[in-house]
């Protein structure tokens, strides 16, 4: 039993008891806080939550094109549940992982894949995007992390199953607030994840690079704090990488170790 999977169990009997206090919960009414392993929310990260009548904590992390503050009142306005700056977030849906960290980048705390029967989680992302989405450059960029296989596939070629994790990758109609989101269900490493890019995007470096950001997440990253990585969010500017940074990779190594080590 690796590191991880102890790490998942013990979330697992966490949900449990979350699961308990989320029975009869209206779908989008927040449960009652268990007050316990519930991380603050960072400043600069954008979440919405959703609670789905299977019990389960869709949160949705987006990507602000400016401040992080204008874009949680826009998604406010379009009448989402968003967490404040620093609001702990209710019921448990995120922080129950141990998190790790390595210099400037970050795992997502609450989000890890399942192994399967392989030795690194295997992703596959079915591209739904139209031109001008370099979905197979930021596959590509995160091909080359040693903790985790990262694959593309067109979206025609469908989800291959066997213990393989897929990720569709669509565009949206967003706001110029935002660039992308990333959803991923609390508690659930088996997914459902899904990618959306902001349509506006299309074929701009700004592209390149929430598309290799937004997948990242999806991999289980949070934030980098370094230019260096597609993993900071926001804006690019003069100097800033369109790619992950070796420690992004280093981050994925540690969260998924290979088993036996
Ligand atoms: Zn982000």
């Amino acid at each position: 039993m690796t590191g991880i999977y102890r790490r998942l169990t013990a979330a697992a009997a966490v949900l449990a008891t979350l699961t308990i206090g989320l029975a009869g919960t209206p779908a989008g009414a927040a449960p009652p806080d268990t007050g316990s392993k519930l991380a603050a929310v960072d400043n600069g990260d954008v979440y919405t939550v959703e609670y789905l009548a299977n019990g389960q904590i869709r949160v949705g992390l987006h990507e602000p094109a400016g401040s992080p503050e204008a874009l949680r009142r826009s998604l406010r306005a379009q009448g989402n549940n968003v967490l404040a700056a620093g609001e702990t977030p209710p019921g448990g849906g995120m922080g129950i992982l141990a998190c790790v960290t390595y210099g400037t980048a970050a795992q997502w705390c609450n989000h890890a894949w399942s192994y399967g029967p392989f030795n690194d989680p295997q992703v596959y992302f079915l591209d739904y995007t139209p031109a001008g989405f370099p979905v197979t450059d930021a596959v590509a960029d995160w091909y080359q992390s040693p903790g985790i296989d990262a694959y593309y596939r067109w979206n025609t070629q469908g989800c291959p199953g066997g213990g393989r994790h897929c990720v569709a990758v669509r565009t949206y109609n967003a706001g110029p607030d935002e660039f992308g989101v990333t959803y991923w269900n609390a508690n659930a490493p088996e997914g459902p994840v899904s990618v959306y890019l902001a349509s506006h995007m299309a074929g701009t470096n700004q592209a390149r690079k929430s598309t290799c950001h937004e997948l990242g997440h999806a991999l289980g990253l949070d934030h980098n704090s370094s230019t260096n990585s597609c993993m900071k969010q926001g804006r690019i500017a003069a100097g800033w990488s369109l790619h992950p940074s070796s420690q992004d990779f280093e981050v994925l190594n540690r969260v998924y170790p290979k088993p036996g080590t």
